[in-house]
């Protein structure tokens, strides 16, 4: 039983995360997509909110377990007897921060691995803070987030339905 773990801020979620979900749900029997609750962060959305999204997101995945943790990704992979890190890589810039988070783990925890995943090339320059950015000014976001979020987005930013800047 291959059980990974896909850990993240998912802050907002982006059709670029729902396409790392699906292409690694395929390759492994079980996986963790994790909202990593990081106090150092100041989030949009709080960690009950993107589990929210991501369930109902996955509802059609029948291998994908939609969770939050804090502390060491290492740690909380034990409790669960996770197995595999999934990680995405859009551009170099991913990489060199990337290959020391999976460094460490692997010295802290050696039965450990890290796969990456490459970003699908329509969706690498596609990240959370594009879409923060885009939706704080009102800009169109429905090319970067599933629909059924809009609103929820622009609403943090108290954007109104009639105030959104989305081609119809
Ligand atoms: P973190 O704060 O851990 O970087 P993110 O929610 O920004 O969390 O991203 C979680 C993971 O998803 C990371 O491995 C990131 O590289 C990957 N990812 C984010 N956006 C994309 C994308 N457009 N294509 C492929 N992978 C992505």
């Amino acid at each position: 039983m291959k059980r990974a773990i896909y850990p993240g801020s998912f802050d907002p979620v982006t059709f670029g995360h729902e396409d790392m979900i699906r292409r690694s749900a395929e390759i492994v029997d079980e996986l963790y997509v994790a909202v990593l609750n990081n106090s150092s962060k100041n989030p949009l959305f709080s960690v009950s909110e993107r589990v929210s999204m991501l369930s109902e997101l996955t509802a059609d995945i029948p291998n994908v377990v939609v969770t939050s943790f804090d502390g060491l990704l290492i740690d909380y992979m034990k409790e669960i007897d996770a197995q595999i890190i999934v990680r995405g890589l859009r551009a170099v810039t991913d990489f060199e921060y990337e290959l020391q988070i999976a460094e460490i783990n692997r010295v802290e925890s050696p039965t450990v691995e890290t796969i990456f995943l490459t970003a699908s090339p329509n969706l690498s320059y596609l990240s959370s803070s594009i879409v923060r950015e885009f939706a704080s000014y009102g800009g169109d976001i429905s090319k970067l987030v599933p629909a059924r979020f809009i609103d929820a987005i622009y609403a943090k930013y108290g954007i109104t339905k009639k105030e959104q800047k989305i081609e119809q």
